[in-house]
């Protein structure tokens, strides 16, 4: 049996979702000797954002920068070629992905969830459908024959936050116009990114566009580091399966004494294979 950790994929709309979504995962996978690397749907290459999420992948230890060069739903400039990614024909973005995916063979892919993470933007949402979509593809023989031999990834990992931390969150980056969130059942996995945050810190930096126009990366320049580690030292992730997992079965004994739930299991990275509850300490494939 293998322990090593499993290669990792991530696929993103914009550069700096990579960092500030997953940064830790990234940087905690590539240390400790997995493949890693990134899929960026919007921006083309040759543009200062492609300039900057080389610079940050660069940090992560993911790689070069693998972009869809589809263009972002609200920056028309971001690829002057190309189409809005989310009025992209489904068939080609879908076609895109599945090529990276089997060109890369990772055992773990992550994307953003189905609500597009905290403020759900539009190409976030897309590029959570579109992956789904493309997760299953590429290892189906008989779809995009040309796009590459056929892989099938053992997992897929959807970056989010449970609704019980949204009142911490907000405390520190102020109130926002959206904060989606999911019931905290949900979570599979709370990874403690806390051994890479400089890392993840850095990498997030290296999008000084948008430290300049004071999105989020602009927001967390301006963090002390203990705001700097409530926001971004734990990642919350739900695995998502093809069959739902059967539901949990409460114990009585928790459930007689009123103990709080005590939550998902801290992982310390994610796991390709299925999770047992043996093999949740160290997560190890
Ligand atoms: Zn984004």
């Amino acid at each position: 049996m293998s322990t090593s950790v499993p290669s990792l994929l991530g696929v993103f709309a914009h550069p700096d979702d990579e960092s500030l979504s997953a940064g830790g995962v990234l940087a905690g996978h590539a240390a400790a000797g997995a493949r890693t690397g990134v899929v960026t749907a919007t921006w083309a290459a040759g543009t200062g954002r492609a300039a900057e999420l080389a610079e940050a992948l660069r940090i992560l230890g993911a790689g070069e920068p693998r972009m869809l060069g589809f263009a972002d739903a609200r920056v028309p400039q971001s690829a002057p070629d190309s189409v809005p990614f989310i009025e992209a024909p489904l068939d080609e973005a879908v076609r895109r992905l599945v090529a990276h995916i089997r060109d890369f063979r990772p055992e773990v892919v992550v994307t953003h969830d189905a609500y597009g993470g905290l403020p759900g933007h539009p190409d976030h949402v897309h590029t959570h459908r579109v992956t789904v979509l493309a997760v299953q593809a590429a290892g189906l023989d008989q779809l995009y024959p040309d796009a590459g031999e056929p892989w099938q990834p053992s997992a897929l990992y959807l970056a989010t936050h449970p609704r019980s931390v949204v009142p911490a969150l907000t405390e520190v980056v102020g109130v926002r116009k959206a904060v989606y969130s999911v019931p905290d059942e949900q979570i599979t996995a709370a990874v403690d990114v806390r051994p890479w945050l400089e890392q993840k810190v850095a990498a997030v930096l290296a999008h000084r566009s948008e430290v300049e126009r004071g999105a989020m990366p602009g927001v967390i320049a301006g963090l002390p580091a203990d705001g700097r580690e409530r926001l971004l030292a734990t990642e919350w992730y739900i695995r998502h399966s093809p069959a739902p997992a059967p539901a949990p079965v409460p114990s009585p004994v928790v459930a007689a004494q009123g103990v709080d739930s005590p939550g998902p299991a801290r992982w310390t990275f994610l796991a390709g294979t299925e999770p047992g509850e043996d093999n949740r300490e160290g997560l190890r494939r």
